[in-house]
C-alpha cells in the first residue's frame, strides 16, 4: 500500500495514535481531529499591467482554547487547504508543549510571490488582511512569516490591520522588522531553539558536541542558522549541508564563506570547492554516517523506503513533517533518537510569543535577555518529554519522544476544554 503523504491525514493519524496511548476522552479527540475553523477567501488584486488577477487564500484556526490563535501565513504556487490545516494542528501542539498562551492557526496564499512585482506583492498583503480583518487580531488570532513571506510583509500586514482598526496595532502579527517593534534575537530564534534541544538530547545521549559530526539537509534560514550556530555554540563539525539542488560533504568540515560564495556564484552550494569535499545527493546526505542529522528544508523527506538506512544516533527535526509516521517507527524501533518538529523547532513561536508579549507591554527587551528566556521555555519543554517518556517506561510502555510530546500538548489542550466546558 503506498505510503499516506497528504500532510492533514499524518496531523489526525499522529493525534490519533496520541489519543490511543493516553486514553483520551472521544469527545475530545472528536473535537481536536478538526479546525474549529476554515476560511477561504478569494482576493481581486490589480496587476502592474492593469489587469486583475484573482488569487486564492486560506486561514485555518485550529484551536484557541488556551489563547488566541498563532502561525504564519504562506506564500506557495502549490498551497493546499490540507496543508494549511495540518500546518495549524501542528501549531496547536507545538504552542501547548511550549507552554505558551496561544493556540494553533496557520494561513496560505496560492501564489508564486517571485512572479509579483513589489507593488503587487503589497496590494496581495494587503488585501489578504482586508478580507480576513474581522477574523485576525492581537487577542483572537496573530499570523507571522512563514514559507516565502517575509518581515516586509508582516509590516505591510500590520499596517493595513492598523487601517482597519484605526490604531496602532503592532501585536496584530509577528516576525516584523525592528523598526516597528519587531523583536531583538527573533530572526535566528528558530535555530537557537533547536541548538538549545541539541545541547540537552546530546547529554543525555552522551555524545560530546565538540567532536560531533553533523549533516544538515537545507540552507535556509533554519538549516543556515543551524550549521553556524553549531559551529559557534559548541565546535561542532558540520561535515555535509546541501540545498534544493544537491549537497556538499567534507569529512574535515565545511567552511561558511566558501558556502556563501559558491550560493552566490552558482545559485547553489554544489559548486562549494576545497580539498576533500564531494558532492552528494540530498538522499545521500540523510544516510550519511554522522552522529546527528537534521533535516531544516521540506517535509516527507524520511519515508518507510530510506529510514532503515539513517545512521545519524540523534535525529533533530528543525523543519516541519521531515518524517512521515511510517518512518517514524522504523526509526523508533532502530533506536534513532528522533526529536520531533514541533519541540526542535519551537523557537521560531517562541520568540513570536516573546515579540508579541513586548508589543502588548510596550516594554522592550535585550537580544541577551530573549535568548536566556527563550532557552529556558525550550529546555523545559525537552525535560517535559523526557520525563513524560519516562513515565510510561515506567507502565512498562515505550513510547518515541513524539508520542511523549503529543501526550504532553493534547493533554494541556484537553484540559483546557474541558475546564471552559467545551466537552
Ligand atoms: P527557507 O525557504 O529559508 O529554506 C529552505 C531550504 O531548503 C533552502 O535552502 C532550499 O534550497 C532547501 N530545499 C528546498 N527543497 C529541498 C529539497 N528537496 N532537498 C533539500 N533541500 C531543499 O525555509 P526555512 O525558513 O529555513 O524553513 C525550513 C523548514 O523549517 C521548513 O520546514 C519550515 O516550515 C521549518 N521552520 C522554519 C522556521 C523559521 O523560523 N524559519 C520556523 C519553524 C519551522
Amino acid at each position: 500500500m503506498a505510503e499516506e503523504l497528504n500532510p492533514f491525514k499524518i496531523a489526525q493519524q499522529q493525534l490519533e495514535h496520541a489519543a490511543s496511548i493516553m486514553k483520551l476522552d472521544k469527545q475530545a479527540l472528536a473535537i481536536l481531529r478538526e479546525p474549529r475553523r476554515t476560511v477561504t477567501v478569494n482576493m481581486a488584486v490589480r496587476m502592474s499591467s492593469g489587469e486583475v488577477k484573482t488569487f486564492q487564500g486560506f486561514r485555518v484556526q485550529y484551536n484557541n482554547a488556551r489563547g488566541p490563535c498563532k502561525g504564519g501565513i504562506r506564500f506557495h504556487p502549490l498551497e493546499t487547504i490540507d496543508t494549511v490545516k495540518a500546518l495549524a494542528a501542528w501549531m496547536t501542539w507545538k504552542c501547548a508543549l511550549a507552554d505558551i498562551p496561544f493556540g494553533g492557526g496557520k494561513g496560505g496564499i496560492i501564489v508564486d510571490p517571485k512572479k509579483l512585482d513589489e507593488r503587487e506583492l503589497e496590494s496581495l498583503s494587503r488585501a489578504y488582511v482586508r478580507a480576513l480583518g474581522n477574523i485576525i487580531g492581537p487577542e483572537t488570532d496573530v499570523p507571522a512569516p512563514d514559507v516565502y513571506t517575509t518581515p516586509q510583509i508582516m509590516a505591510w500586514m500590520m499596517d493595513e490591520y492598523t487601517n482597519i482598526v484605526r490604531h496602532n496595532a503592532f501585536g496584530v502579527i509577528t516576525g516584523k522588522p525592528t523598526e516597528i517593534w519587531g523583536s531583538e534575537g527573533r530572526k535566528d530564534s528558530t535555530a537557537m531553539g533547536g541548538m538549545f534541544v541539541m545541547r540537552e538530547a546530546a547529554k543525555l545521549l552522551k555524545i560530546d558536541l565538540k567532536k560531533a559530526k553533523i549533516a544538515v539537509q537545507g540552507f535556509g534560514n533554519a538549516g543556515m542558522y543551524a550549521y553556524t550556530l553549531s559551529k559557534k555554540m559548541f565546535g561542532s563539525n558540520v561535515v555535509a549541508i546541501s540545498d534544493s539542488q544537491g549537497g556538499i560533504y567534507d569529512p574535515d568540515g565545511l567552511d561558511l564563506k566558501k558556502l556563501e560564495d559558491a550560493k552566490k556564484k552558482t545559485g547553489s552550494i554544489d559548486g562549494y570547492k576545497s580539498k576533500n569535499a564531494q558532492k552528494l545527493t540530498n538522499e545521500e546526505l540523510l544516510e550519511l554516517d554522522v552522529d546527528i542529522l537534521i533535516p531544516a528544508a521540506i517535509e516527507n523527506q524520511i519515508k518507510k523506503d530510506n529510514a532503515d538506512r539513517v545512521k545519524a544516533k540523534l535525529l533533530l527535526e528543525l523543519a516541519n513533517g521531515p518524517v512521515t509516521p511510517e518512518a517514524d517507527e522504523i526509526l523508533h524501533e532502530k533506536g534513532v533518537f528522533d526529536l520531533p518538529d514541533f519541540l526542535v523547532n519551537s523557537g521560531g513561536v517562541i520568540g513570536s510569543y516573546f515579540e508579541w508579549a513586548q508589543n502588548l507591554s510596550n516594554y522592550y527587551w535585550s537580544t541577551e535577555d530573549f535568548y536566556n528566556k527563550l532557552d529556558k521555555f525550550i529546555t523545559k519543554s525537552f525535560n517535559d518529554t523526557i520525563a513524560m517518556r519516562k513515565d510510561y517506561a515506567g507502565k512498562g510502555q515505550k513510547i518515541s519522544p513524539r508520542m511523549a510530546a503529543y501526550i504532553i500538548a493534547v493533554d494541556r489542550v484537553s484540559k483546557a476544554m474541558k475546564v471552559r466546558g467545551w466537552y
